[in-house]
């Protein structure tokens, strides 16, 4: 019975790292990944623009910007919930303006094009584009605003 204690090592080892494989996913999100023809398909062409292409709604008080009901905004390509509606301000800048977002839901990425350097904002979960961060967010709280296309966000009412 010299090998009992080495067994029951070898179990315990087994387990304890069946049991942190288990716990590092449940921290990572889940990736939604298509090809850029699924996206094509099931998006409309605004959308697709927007999404995929990095495109920018042309800025207006219509749509989304000026919408102030309370519930969440999900991103339009994956349903990933993204803004709460407690953190949506009126910025009057043309666009959906947030000073926070859902913890881990989006992505920062340096944006130098258009002869700028901006941060660009992305769902972490389809790496779709949302839109810009800007520094300019009300003070009492982040500073930050979240300028957000409507294309890339839509709205569910709080039950
Ligand atoms: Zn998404």
């Amino acid at each position: 019975m010299k090998n009992v204690p080495l067994a029951l090592f070898v179990i315990l080892f087994i387990n304890l790292n069946v049991f942190s494989q288990a716990k590092n996913k449940k921290i990572m999100t889940k990736k939604v990944t298509k090809t850029e023809e699924e996206w094509k398909r099931e998006l409309t062409p605004q959308q697709y623009f927007v999404l995929r292409e990095k495109g920018t709604d042309a800025p207006s008080d219509g749509g989304l910007t000026s919408h102030f009901e309370k519930g969440t905004y999900l991103c339009t390509a994956c349903n990933t919930q993204l803004f709460k509606s407690n953190s949506k301000f009126e910025s009057h800048c043309g666009w959906p303006s947030f000073d926070d977002a859902i913890e881990g839901k989006v992505t920062y990425v340096l944006d130098k094009t258009h002869g700028m350097i901006r941060t660009e904002i992305i769902c972490a979960t389809c790496d779709s584009h949302l839109g810009h961060i800007f520094d300019d967010g009300p003070k009492e709280t982040t500073g930050k605003r979240y300028c957000v296309n409507t294309t890339s966000i839509k709205f569910v009412k709080k039950d």
